[in-house]
């Protein structure tokens, strides 16, 4: 899998993913977003954050993809398929992605704090792990980065400037100041 999505286009991808990642962080989400390309390089899946939207824990990026992807295929198995995601995938999406077959994961930055492909776990190496999965991370990685960085920080200006005691902690150390 990981020869159909050379460098380029990975970039090329994870340039429309930041920028619909930067849509859903004005609209009051951690600014992460997904895609899910088939065997043909083809768009089967698209998703960014709806946790604060939906009031749902599982409204990350990668699960809202899978969803709709599964949805199109009328299958649960990805193992001729590629996600791209701007943030390195949690434990609980790079779990979803085991389960669901990915075949290839791609992400930009990496999350020292909750990464779950080599940012505190590694699933995809994990004995528990019943399917190999092929992942490369650090695709825009600065880009990502500076994107979740700016937005944790502008919560933080935000928070304070209303007298909140409750700033947003960054949940990626990749966005800690
Ligand atoms: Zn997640």
């Amino acid at each position: 899998m990981e020869s159909s999505l050379d460098h380029d286009l990975a970039t090329l991808w994870m340039g429309r993913l930041l920028r619909r990642a930067a849509m859903v962080g004005k609209a009051g989400e951690v600014p992460v977003a997904a895609v899910i390309l088939d065997d043909c390089g083809r768009s089967i899946g698209w998703g960014a954050n709806r946790r604060e939207r939906d009031g749902d824990p599982l409204g990350h990026g990668e699960l809202v993809a899978l969803r709709q992807a599964a949805a199109l295929r009328g299958d649960w198995r990805f193992n001729d398929c590629t996600l791209l995601v701007t943030l390195e995938p949690c434990i609980m999406c790079a779990a979803a992605l085991i389960q669901a077959r990915m075949g290839c994961v791609v992400f930009g930055a990496a999350d020292g704090k909750r990464g779950g492909l080599g940012g505190v776990l590694d699933l995809s190496k994990s004995p528990a792990a019943h399917h190999h999965m092929v992942c490369r991370g650090g695709v825009l990685a600065r880009e990502c980065g500076e994107l979740l960085r700016d937005w944790f920080r502008q919560r933080r200006r935000d928070a304070g400037a209303a007298g909140g005691s409750a700033a947003p902690r960054s949940p990626q150390s990749c966005c800690d100041p």
